[in-house]
């Protein structure tokens, strides 16, 4: 049966083009009148793409676009990304706005750092504590019953969307979202790694959404909610995160939020970093040597950072990656920020390499290779624990 599927080809093609034409012209447009011609029909447009579950127009338009007209890609992001997490919905003859909430969490841990379904009045406290110290008075908000990995937050923007219309409805009907759990893939164990509170927030129409919409008088309110929640929401964290050190990010939007917590977990896992092999091997920070190293694929993508011993500098006992994110590239100067981290724990021997490194792991564990203070990539070799039943990768 050819002709379906060329009718659904044909489809696509005019999708893809018409979302191509709104997003160029959003860029290209010289005056907010014309912005808001451009932006209503692209917000329609996306709207009924995510609607319908067409993740396929969406993702080869971006493609598209990023080779061809950068401006454009990121006008076509900006407007995705917005309504995959927020919608309006009608309630009791009320019109609401919705929007989806990521309330990220770092942490680090020797022993792992749970996943974990959240039990009733954990959640109970959570939501109490958001509610007093970030969100809006009027705010309405459910949670879902589960600390999310990253590797467990939805994929697609459709999965996004239809998250937000659920939880939304949560939300609006005072209840809280109970996860089905067996479905959920198992999540890879880190030293130091990101977990994430998912919830939807209902507010009467262009109402305030977060504590600081309401009051013009602190200028940092901002500030004072990201304290607060620190505080009180950490506190209501604890059960979670036995065994961990954390630190609660302040809530946003679903999309900012976790942006900022790609951003923010990479110093705190270099500090994570320095305080396991200070408590691990019982050293002080000032008795390693860190050798930092671009690594490159087509392009540079990362950075690799490989803790050895002082007194035995060939052997790399420990590595961190440092993830380019956004438009950063090797004009960033990702290497400073790094050494200026790494001097501010009390590591004072730092090389950094010129030279690119190849995007290497290891063949049986799939490990990343790091480089050692000569420039050779290593595999990590962490001394014997004396105290310590963790099991070891030998090969
Ligand atoms: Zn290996």
């Amino acid at each position: 049966m050819k002709r379906p599927r060329f009718g659904s080809r044909s489809r696509v093609s005019r999708d893809v083009s018409q979302l191509s034409w709104l997003a160029v012209g959003l860029a290209e447009s010289g005056s907010k009148l014309e912005d808001a011609f451009w932006e209503s029909r692209l917000a329609l447009l996306v709207e009924q793409l995510l609607a319908d579950g067409d993740e396929e127009e969406l993702t080869t338009t971006l493609d598209r676009l990023y080779d061809s007209h950068p401006q454009a890609h990121d006008e076509l992001a900006d407007m995705v990304e917005s309504r995959a997490e927020s919608i309006r919905v009608s309630h009791q003859g009320q019109d609401y706005d919705v929007l989806l909430v990521a309330v990220p969490v770092l942490a680090w841990s020797r022993f792992g750092i749970p996943a974990p379904s959240i039990p009733a009045d954990t959640l109970g406290a959570l939501k109490a504590q958001l509610c007093g110290h970030v969100l809006a008075s009027q705010a309405r908000v459910a949670l879902v019953d589960f600390l999310f990995s990253p590797d467990q937050l939805p994929r697609s923007y459709t999965d996004t969307h239809r998250l937000t219309q659920d939880l939304g409805r949560c939300a609006l009907a005072g209840q809280d979202m109970a996860l089905d759990t067996r479905e959920m893939p198992e999540t890879n164990r880190f030293l130091s790694d990101t977990r994430y509170l998912l919830a939807a927030i209902a507010v009467p129409r262009n109402t305030p959404l977060f504590y600081w919409h309401e009051s013009h008088e602190s200028e940092g309110s901002r500030e004072v909610a990201r304290q607060q929640w620190r505080q009180q929401g950490g506190g209501a964290l604890e059960p979670l995160l036995a065994g961990c050190a954390f630190e609660p990010l302040l809530p946003d939007a679903y999309h900012a939020a976790c942006r900022q917590a790609d951003k923010d977990s990479r110093p705190y896992s270099l500090k994570a970093s320095v305080a396991f092999l200070q408590t691990a091997l019982g050293i002080t920070p000032d008795q390693l040597k860190v050798a930092i190293g671009p690594f490159h694929d087509q392009r540079l993508e990362e950075y690799r950072l490989g803790f050895s011993l002082r007194e035995r500098p060939e052997t790399v006992i420990h590595g961190v990656v440092w993830a380019l994110l956004g438009d950063e590239d090797e004009n960033t100067d990702a290497v400073g920020e790094m050494s200026a981290l790494l001097r501010e724990c009390g590591i004072t021997e730092i090389v950094a390499h010129d030279h690119r490194f190849p995007l290497e792991f290891c063949d049986d564990c799939g490990a990343p290779l790091y480089p050692n203070g000569e420039g050779e990539l290593m595999h990590t070799d962490m001394p014997e624990e004396p105290a310590s039943h963790a099991p070891r990768v030998l090969h």
